[in-house]
């Protein structure tokens, strides 16, 4: 039987080498898959200022490309990390893990930074977070420099390559953040990002012992540090931007020296938030991109039979959003410059390697909420919420005097999550589900709340099924996830994030925070855009399937049959 099918292949391969039908280049593999995503998205700003692209970019993936109009993540809590590991391996958080940017770990007692490992330091000593340049809140809380994928519990697309292609296949990440890089490259494979205090890329010694010679090569020329002196301005004339008229809106952020109107000067090298800014412009993925270009010309991706994967997480467009929100001038600008920069990328991968023997996927870790001021101005319900301002003295004493638990119980809230202590429960003899309903009904009397959990609750079932509930069990993971889930109600969240006030934020179930692109162009794509509503962990499941590995161990999503059927697999 095995000859028999060694036969029928070596007889196909022979067939394959003759033909050159477009049938037989779409069944044959591509020698690189690029996935690009690009942090903070949301769905709608893909196509918002197409008249004003250029070629080869955005306008590229969507005449060419697979467009899904209605694609969502399907869990609660859109974090960074939390998309990213969606998209890179299929499953929900409630497999995968990362549940959060941040969890409380029952067992250290203390929250722990998602990536974190005190095992595989960062090649760069002194290159960790920079804390007082630091703009991340979340990764200010790591207790450690050392990061590694170990706390990612299954496994990604790109560790299926791995196992399907073996050494030949060569995989790589980069991003700005240690998290849209180390996510993406899975266990198997390379992940760099940029470190804000070093202004470098960087790595730690869970990838290399020593450094690979074009990396240092690549820091050695100090590009970040030509930024200095100059500023982000307008890549076109102002008066052709939809919001001309809204650069100095009150709600946006001011970050010293950086302003909140157009020129956003990055001022001297050795600027307290030098680096800093530029991550929150354009810079910062020009940056990511010209390293990228280093990488796949130094590693010699894609350049023979054996497929490759790079994954490059683009993350200005994030942090422009969280300073100006998705309807500024600043956002307008940085989607017209991600444009050329994403059209800068796929242009020399066509040189290196050829666009029709690569496969590109674009998606998004989440999507992103306008922010209070300019909601209002439309109409709209909106406001920021500070739980440190909530009055929880009355429902702590109700719990109090019906289960005998003060204070003590709540060992931690950091949204979304509330810990209750369980040895408190225990020592009180109390049930677990009956304090956790009770926390959960408390919680929701609380202004700005629309929605509170109880982890056990929806672990039983109790709960009707509803999208939203199913997005919260989606983020449910019995050792990281809190006891308690809260949702805000709708355009309400916190801007104060540990004495850091910026203008929007992510992180709901909700619509806007949900909603990315996701496109899939290149080798064996045939366009057309698909309006049935999709969800983010069909995007590996789908990369599995046309790259023949298994799907990646926890992947929960469905083949996207527009794509795999048309590229004839
Ligand atoms: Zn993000």
């Amino acid at each position: 039987m095995r000859r028999v099918l060694l036969l029928v292949a070596a007889l196909s391969a022979l067939a394959g080498a003759a033909a050159t039908s477009s049938a037989d280049d779409r069944r044959s593999l591509p020698r690189l898959v690029v996935q690009i995503t690009v942090d903070q998205l949301r769905g709608d700003l893909v196509g918002r200022d197409l008249d004003r692209m250029g070629e080869g970019g955005f306008r590229y993936l969507l005449d060419k490309g697979v467009v899904y109009l209605d694609a969502h993540h399907a869990h609660a809590n859109t974090e960074t990390i939390v998309g990213h590991a969606t998209l890179a391996t299929g499953a929900h958080p409630s497999a995968h893990g990362m549940i959060g940017n941040v969890w409380f770990d029952r067992r250290l007692n203390r929250l722990t930074y998602n990536i974190e490992d005190p095992d595989y330091p960062i090649l760069t000593a002194g290159a960790g977070v920079d804390k007082n340049g630091e703009i991340d809140p979340t990764q200010r809380l790591a207790k450690t420099d050392g990061r590694s994928p170990r706390a990612i519990m299954t496994s990604t697309f790109s560790d299926e390559m791995a196992i399907r292609y073996g050494e030949r296949s060569k995989i790589f990440a980069v991003s700005v953040k240690d998290r849209g890089a180390v996510s993406m490259g899975g266990h198997a494979g390379k992940a760099f990002w940029f470190s804000k205090k070093a202004g470098e890329f960087i790595t730690s010694k869970f990838y290399y012992d020593v450094y690979p010679e074009w990396v240092t090569e690549w820091n050695a020329k100090r590009l970040p540090f030509a930024y200095a002196g100059k500023s982000w301005e307008l890549l076109l004339d102002k008066a052709s931007y939809r919001n001309a008229g809204r650069d100095d809106m009150p709600y946006e952020t001011k970050l010293p020296g950086f302003g909140r109107v157009f020129p956003h000067p990055y001022g001297a090298s050795d600027g307290k938030l030098f680096t800093t800014l530029l991550t929150t412009s354009p810079a910062g993925d020009e940056l990511t991109v010209d390293f990228a270009k280093a990488l796949i010309e130094a590693e010699k991706l894609g350049q023979d039979e054996v497929p490759d994967y790079l994954s490059v997480s683009l993350s200005s467009t994030d942090y422009v959003g969280h300073l100006f929100g998705p309807s500024s001038l600043e956002t307008e600008d940085q989607i017209l410059r991600l444009d050329r920069q994403i059209a800068d990328l796929l242009g020399f991968i066509d040189e290196r390697v050829g666009i029709d023997k690569t496969l590109i996927v674009l998606s998004a870790d989440h999507g992103a909420a306008d922010p209070p001021g300019y909601l209002n101005e439309l109409g709209i319900n909106a406001s920021y919420i500070n739980p440190k301002d909530w009055d929880t003295a009355p429902g702590l004493a109700r719990i109090k005097e019906r289960f005998g638990i003060g204070k003590e119980l709540i060992s931690s809230y950091f949204h979304p999550y509330i810990y209750l202590d369980t040895e408190a429960i225990e020592k009180a003899g109390q049930s677990k589900a009956d304090v956790e309903r009770a926390v959960a009904d408390e919680v929701m009397k609380l202004p700005g709340v629309a929605l509170a959990l109880s982890s056990s609750a929806l672990a039983s079932g109790a709960y009707p099924e509803m999208p939203i509930i199913r997005s919260v069990l989606n983020n449910f993971n019995p050792s990281r996830s809190g006891d308690v889930f809260v949702v805000f109600e709708p355009h309400s969240f916190t801007n104060d994030f540990d004495g850091l006030t910026v203008t929007a934020h992510h992180g709901s179930p909700w619509n806007y925070d949900t909603f990315v692109p996701m496109i899939f162009a290149g080798q064996g794509i045939e366009p057309r855009s698909v309006s049935r509503r999709v969800e983010t962990v069909d995007l590996a499941t789908t990369l599995a399937v046309l790259l023949g590995t298994k799907p990646p161990s926890g992947s929960a999503g469905k083949p996207l049959v527009e794509v795999i059927d048309e590229a004839g697999r």
